[in-house]
């Protein structure tokens, strides 16, 4: 029998926290109104993840899983489990139970009261270093004076979306995935659910501050065109910045014939000031030429090495 509710949950390297995970959403899923599919989705952890994958799926037939045969990031892993995922609903949390399971039955009574997308948003980020906290702080809040999209702050990928919403996702072909993005792009009656956001349960932050990086540029350079227009602004303000040191020279040059500021020291300023707006200029470009790259080769977005429980 087809589910009615889908749930997805990327995980790389999770084997610490996949026991007690299934047994927390396996405990929500018992008590759902109608049936339910668990899908996991293995971003090539290289521990026992797939051994106990294999042995859930033994064990219930609900829980299914996708195998990546290597790792991709949880962006594309998501993208994976909303590929395959059968329920009129779907919602994604982490793996780690920083995302509590148990607020699944809230946010599916906000979909049943006809809400498309249903976000978590997080009042509280719990035993998260100060640093990380003030970095999604400020990142949330400039990505939105950036973007056109509105996109909320502080809502992570924890969501409920509707199939109307899967089928939407599921058709656009881009590869840099920002899928908090994507999802308010689309539109559609969208919700917010607060929720306090619990510490990991076991094992090491898997969003080392590369990938976190990649995710913040991802999110930026997929929402945003404002850092190109960036290199003209710059452009016009150096433009300005020499016209004052023209006069200023000229300045020194009448009445402070033996200033030292007039020699090589100001021509060296210029020289630095000018490179350094140029190889900035040139770097924002790269960010989005290699974009425009990544999506020509278009290559499949993922390669699956094994599965179970799901139609390939
Ligand atoms: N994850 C993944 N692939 C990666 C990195 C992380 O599937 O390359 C998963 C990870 O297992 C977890 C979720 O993404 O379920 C969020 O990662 P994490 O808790 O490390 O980051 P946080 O969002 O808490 O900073
Ligand atoms: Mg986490």
């Amino acid at each position: 029998m087809r589910p009615t509710y889908s749930l997805i949950v990327p995980l790389y390297n999770e084997q610490d926290t996949l026991p007690e995970l299934v047994r927390r959403l396996t405990a929500v899923m018992d008590d759902l109104d109608a049936p339910s599919e668990l899908v996991l989705v293995n971003d090539g952890s290289h521990d026992q993840s797939l051994r106990l994958l294999r042995s859930f799926h033994q064990q219930d037939d609900r829980i299914c899983y996708i195998n990546f045969a290597r790792n991709f990031g949880h962006q594309i892993a998501v993208t994976a489990g909303l590929n395959f995922v059968r329920g009129d609903m779907v919602v994604i949390l982490d793996a780690d139970l920083q995302d509590p399971p148990e607020l699944i039955p809230e946010l599916i009574q906000q979909w049943r009261s006809g809400f498309q997308v249903v976000y978590a948003q997080r009042t509280k980020r719990v035993q998260e270093s100060w640093l990380k906290r003030s970095l999604a702080y400020w990142f949330y809040r400039i990505l939105r004076q950036l973007s056109d999209v509105d996109i909320p702050t502080d809502a992570g990928d924890f969501c409920l979306l509707d199939r109307s919403v899967i089928d939407i996702l599921n058709k656009m072909p881009e590869r840099t995935r920002y899928l908090r993005g994507l999802r308010s792009w689309i539109g559609f009656n969208q919700t917010a659910v607060p929720f306090s956001r619990d510490a990991r349960f076991a094992g090491e932050v898997k969003y080392t501050f590369r990938k976190s990086l990649k995710l913040a540029m991802n999110g930026i350079v997929s929402f945003s065109q404002v850092p190109l227009r960036l290199s003209t602004y710059l452009g016009l303000f150096a433009a300005f910045v020499s016209l004052i040191m023209g006069f200023l020279i000229l300045y020194w040059r009448i009445f402070v014939p033996n200033s030292p500021l007039t020699g090589f020291t100001m021509i060296l300023i210029a020289i630095f000031f000018l490179g350094a707006i140029q190889l900035v200029s040139i770097g924002i470009l790269g960010e989005y030429i290699g974009r425009i790259y990544e999506e020509v080769k278009g290559r499949p977005l993922y390669t699956i090495s094994e599965m179970a429980g799901l139609e390939s």
